[in-house]
């Protein structure tokens, strides 16, 4: 089990977090293969939780009692937020961005999934309105960590998504750059850590691990790079069991 981490997160007891590669687990390339399957990390065992992935902007609660973690995977969704102990929560990407949060006062995680449709659409925001509401997380409390994703470099986009970023409300010059042509760089980086400065989150609270999966395609799945892959590097962020956080 290889992932990547926030070197600032690793010395959190509460959580465990990790960013995948290609090379992760061996043989689990897909989304499908990890279906039903638990996290290992040294002793200790977290059920994967993750949702359907839809580019939408509708945030989950796990609640680990009425909802049973593999049930959650076919219900559509970009993002899901827990209090609950031992499970991990995951999102699937080829070049989407991956956003994990956590805050240590409640303490509660959350993981989302964002491509330019989910950010137009605000959801990274969204998370942290879902995580006020639903746990009373402080927004100047909550950490967040964007993990490997497409950067500007080599993402380039048309005028329909500059329109859906308008609707957005979201400011075009600061997340983006002209490449001619009615084409744009697009940063998803920024356009998200605009959103979360927009929810409240303190800049320095948000950490960033910008690997450009479609430059790195030795190491990550990117569906641009490798045309339209299947392959795709799971990400997750779990609470600790108070028991095992223990031994
Ligand atoms: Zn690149």
């Amino acid at each position: 089990m290889e992932f990547l981490e926030i070197e600032d997160w690793r010395s959190f007891g509460l959580i465990v977090h990790g960013f995948g590669m290609k090379r992760t687990e061996g043989r689990k390339v897909t989304k499908r293969d990890w279906w039903g399957e638990k996290i290992r990390v040294g002793q200790e065992v977290f059920p994967l939780v993750s949702l359907r992935q839809v580019h939408g902007d509708s945030v989950g609660v796990f609640n680990g009692k009425s909802w049973k973690a593999k049930e959650l995977w076919w219900e559509k969704g970009d993002g899901v937020i827990t209090r609950v102990q031992g499970y991990a929560l995951g999102v699937f990407t080829a070049d989407c961005l991956p956003i994990l949060f956590f805050d240590p006062v409640q303490p509660a995680v959350g993981v989302v999934h964002v491509g330019w449709r989910g950010t137009a659409k605000g959801i990274s925001q969204k998370a942290v309105g879902k995580m006020k509401e639903t746990f009373n997380s402080r927004s100047e409390n909550i950490l967040v960590a964007m993990g490997p994703g497409i950067g500007p470099c080599c993402y380039e986009v048309d005028d329909p998504v500059k329109k859906a970023f308008a609707e957005g409300g979201l400011p075009w010059e600061l997340i983006s750059s002209s490449r001619g042509k009615g084409r744009w760089s697009l940063d998803l980086y920024q356009a998200n850590i605009y959103l979360l400065e927009r929810a409240g989150v303190k800049r320095k609270n948000i950490h960033l691990l910008a690997l450009c999966t479609s430059c790195c395609q030795d190491i990550f799945h990117s569906y641009r790079a490798e045309g339209e892959t299947r392959g795709r590097q799971l990400n997750f962020i779990a609470l600790r069991e108070e028991v095992k956080k223990k031994s």
